[in-house]
């Protein structure tokens, strides 16, 4: 069975224990993956280190060269890394356009288009201050080795997130993947690390241990973190120590509002994807629906019967909709919640229990006379159960979007494009869509308020983020 290496300067590098990938739609082991040492994690920060002054030295046009080198080399390959990214986190290959599923294929070529627009962008100085006395500029530089830890959900495309940005300021990155999800990474980074020096992208591999290792290297000055709010708060507290910066991208629980003008038909394919992308494992999908008495029955009824048309299996194979969950764990949680809106007394539309067989398959479950206060509505569920809350007066289903402490994104359904956008004023979100949900762009600042995270990634925001400032001041 093939052990997939770590790179560092530019090298495969082995480990003396290794730990499984295996596909969650089947079971079958895919391959191993290294367990780095607290040594390999501190030789792979030297690695970056070492490349860092030189990388960041290069003239602007030539950092942007080589990321658009990385963009070919990902267009090149976008087939073979969207079948790791199928056998490895389970979502269907899917297809690019607007009629497809939106499965490995677009994120593929997400992680194309995401290395793209950053390659494109530029931070030029800027003249803070001038008068007859004085000249105050602001330039940006790299912070140095900036140390990224992704999530199992959409690895690839989140790890592209993190690393292209960081590198076209001029920083250089240490990268450990999801210990769910190592491989895909593993082979998208030995790909373009052609097109890159020796050293200025690394990875590590393992669980959380390495990844405690890795940001407490003291050559790591900025941490790009995406995973889960607990997390989250552990590696807040882990950068605190050393005053290390962090941009932190963690759960949500986002809620969508159908106003009362929505027409259920029009509107049921978005609130569809908008809950389901990826069998729900999308950190900004929706995952508690408020509708209006009046809609409740039509909106449920469209997404019923979109639910029980699109097919569930291995999304290697032609003409699937619909993934397994990525991991036990993961499985296990949706299990449990469901199983408790069912004692609670709420209603199963359709879904509710796993199929026997192979692989942790779960399907769409809907479910309805279910108010807040359930856990299956306070909780994060990160599956494919969306539950489904009436409301008969509109402030008060903004105050129940608004009464949980995660806002990472939120989305108001309806007609009347400035009746949704008052709503959508009074949404506390990182982002708030209006008639679709989810729709992240890289030029768009994306990140989360209250416990969904801290700082935002994208667009020139999320350039300046992997850049600190300094001013030069001149007395005239
Ligand atoms: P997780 O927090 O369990 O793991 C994320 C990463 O952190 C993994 O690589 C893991 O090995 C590592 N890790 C765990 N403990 C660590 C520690 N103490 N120190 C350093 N690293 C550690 O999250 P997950 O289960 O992989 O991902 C799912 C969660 O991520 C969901 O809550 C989802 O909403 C969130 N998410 C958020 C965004 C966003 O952009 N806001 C995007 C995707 C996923």
């Amino acid at each position: 069975m093939t052990t997939y290496p770590n790179i560092v300067a530019g090298q495969p590098v082995l480990s003396a224990t290794t730990f499984e990938s295996r596909n969650p739609a089947t079971g079958e082991l895919l391959g191993r993956v290294p367990q780095s040492s607290p040594e390999q994690v501190a030789q792979a920060v030297a690695a970056a280190q070492a490349a860092q002054v030189a990388w960041a030295a290069l003239p602007d046009a030539e950092r942007q060269a080589a990321l658009n080198r990385v963009a070919d080399i990902l267009h090149a390959e976008q087939e073979h890394l969207a079948e790791w990214i199928t056998r490895e986190q389970g979502k269907p290959l899917g297809g690019v356009g607007p009629d497809q599923v939106p499965g490995a294929r677009f994120e593929a070529y997400a992680c194309e288009v995401w290395t793209r627009v950053p390659a494109s962008l530029a931070l030029p100085v800027e003249v803070a201050f001038e008068d007859d006395t004085r000249r105050d500029e602001v330039h940006r530089q790299p912070y140095g080795v900036v140390a990224a830890i992704a999530p199992w959900n959409w690895p690839l495309m989140i790890a592209i997130w993190q690393i292209i940005p960081a590198l076209r300021a001029g920083n250089t990155v240490v990268i450990k993947p999801s210990e769910h999800t190592s491989i895909g990474t593993l082979e998208m980074v030995r790909l373009i690390s052609a097109a890159l020096p020796p050293g200025v992208l690394n990875t590590v591999t393992g669980a959380g241990e390495v990844g405690a290792t890795l940001i407490a290297q003291p050559a790591v000055r900025k941490i790009l973190f995406t995973g889960s709010t607990a997390t989250g708060r552990r590696i807040a507290a882990l950068a605190g120590e050393r005053l290390s910066a962090c941009t932190l991208e963690l759960g949500g629980n986002d809620a969508a509002i159908v106003l009362p003008d929505a027409d259920p038909a029009e509107i049921a394919m978005g609130l569809f994807w908008g809950a389901f992308l990826n069998m729900g494992q999308t950190c900004a999908a929706i995952k508690r629906l408020y509708v209006p008495d009046a809609l409740h029955d039509a909106v449920v009824g469209a997404l019923q019967g979109l639910a029980q048309a699109m097919p569930m299996g291995d999304g290697l194979q032609p003409g699937i909709a619909m993934g397994p969950i990525q991991n036990l764990m993961q499985f296990d949680k949706v299990v449990s919640l469901v199983e408790s809106a069912k004692a609670g007394g709420a209603r199963i539309v359709c879904g509710g229990e796993a199929p026997v067989g192979p692989g942790y398959f779960y399907p769409i479950t809907l479910v309805t006379d279910i108010d807040d206060g359930a856990p299956l509505v306070d909780q994060e569920q990160f599956g494919p159960v969306l539950p489904i809350v009436r409301y008969r007066d509109l402030d008060d289903a903004v105050a129940r979007a608004n009464r949980l402490d995660v806002g990472l994104g939120a989305s108001v359904w309806g007609r009347d494009a400035d009746q949704a956008r008052a709503v959508a004023l009074r949404l506390q979100a990182g982002t708030v869509w209006i008639n679709q949900h989810g729709a992240v762009h890289p030029m768009v600042p994306f990140g989360g308020l209250k416990g969904s995270g801290l700082g935002v990634e994208f667009g020139l925001e999320g350039l300046k983020s992997v850049t600190q400032t300094r001013v030069i001041s001149l007395k005239k």
